[in-house]
């Protein structure tokens, strides 16, 4: 089915994002965690793709076995910007052939680690020209990715959202956010997005805080900002793993409770493959 059909109805959706184990990892790890998440009854479950990792046929597997082991609709994501047109319709090809409707169509982050990376001589350069592919190409059901603090390379968040406009009008089916810290962040931006006609369901990413030095990293590499409530826990638990993690699931849980009542399609929990954690906010806040 097309995940855009479980939009629309009474309750909203519970989406969880789940990643593949590193290659050195035994893939069976993932389905430990799926076998706790399958309980918490998602809507779909999303899996991420390494841009230019070797991981990358893990998501496929991963995905259909969601689909297939678990009877759970999946979400592949898929990024372009280091693949060849070429490539990118030998991957469509297999995510068809292993029966998976829907796509996440995302460009992936620039390598840090190259300096000679030159984005203009790549197939692909932006995510839109993706959308378009796979629009072309295959009947697959298609998301992308929406930043209301506006994307870390766009120096205005008013092109940013103008580059988001543009992907919508390819042919998106709904849109998934960056994390946020702050709710008053998201609202903002979906007034924005209504007023220039971004009308798909807009789903909220949460993640909660569970350790004070990889939420550093996360905030580095997303570009997300802690407003002061959170700041003051993370500074606090610092070194107090078990405190910052129950404060950090209470504070998830706040954000989601407040983002259903305002009516929210759905809630795109980043699940970072802790099962327990997510299954604490699922009940705290009864989704
Ligand atoms: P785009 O929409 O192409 O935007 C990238 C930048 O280009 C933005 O600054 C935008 O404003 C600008 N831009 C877009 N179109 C134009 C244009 N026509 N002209 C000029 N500028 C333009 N990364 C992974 O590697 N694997 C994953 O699985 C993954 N999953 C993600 C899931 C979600 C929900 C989100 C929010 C992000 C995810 N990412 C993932 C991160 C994502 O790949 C990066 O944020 C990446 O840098 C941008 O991808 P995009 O698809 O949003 O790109």
């Amino acid at each position: 089915m097309k995940i855009l059909d479980l939009y629309g109805g009474e309750k909203p959706v519970l989406s969880l994002e789940i990643f593949p184990p590193r290659v050195d990892y035994p893939l069976e790890t993932i389905f430990e965690t799926l076998d706790e998440l399958k309980i918490l009854n998602p809507g779909y479950i999303s899996v991420t793709y390494g841009a230019g990792g070797s991981n990358q046929a893990r998501t496929v597997e991963i995905a259909a076995r969601i689909k297939r082991d678990y009877g759970i609709e999946s979400l592949a994501h898929l990024t372009c910007v280091r693949h060849t047109r070429a490539e990118v319709d030998q991957i469509l090809g297999q995510l068809g052939k292993e029966g998976i409707r829907n796509i996440l169509a995302l460009r992936g982050d620039l390598p840090e680690d190259d300096p000679d990376f030159d984005l203009s001589k790549q197939d692909y350069r932006f995510a839109y020209q993706l959308i378009n592919d796979v629009r072309k190409k295959a009947d697959f059901g298609v998301a992308a990715a929406a930043y209301p603090a506006g994307h870390p390379e766009c120096s205005r968040l008013k092109d940013d959202l103008y580059n988001l406009k543009q992907k919508v009008d390819c042919g998106v089916d709904f849109l998934i956010t960056q994390l946020f810290f702050d709710n008053r962040i998201y609202y903002d931006f979906i007034d924005k997005a209504l007023a220039i006609k971004i009308d798909c369901p807009v789903v909220p990413g949460i993640m909660p805080v569970l350790n004070a030095r990889s939420i550093r990293r996360t905030i580095y590499l997303c570009g997300a900002s802690i407003p002061a409530p959170l700041l003051k826990l993370v500074d606090k638990y610092e070194n107090d793993a078990d405190s910052m993690g129950k404060a950090g699931i209470e504070y998830a849980s706040m954000q989601v409770e407040d983002l259903l009542t305002s009516g929210v399609p759905g809630i795109h929990l980043y699940t970072m493959n802790k099962h327990h954690q997510i299954a604490e906010i699922a009940k705290n806040v009864g989704i």
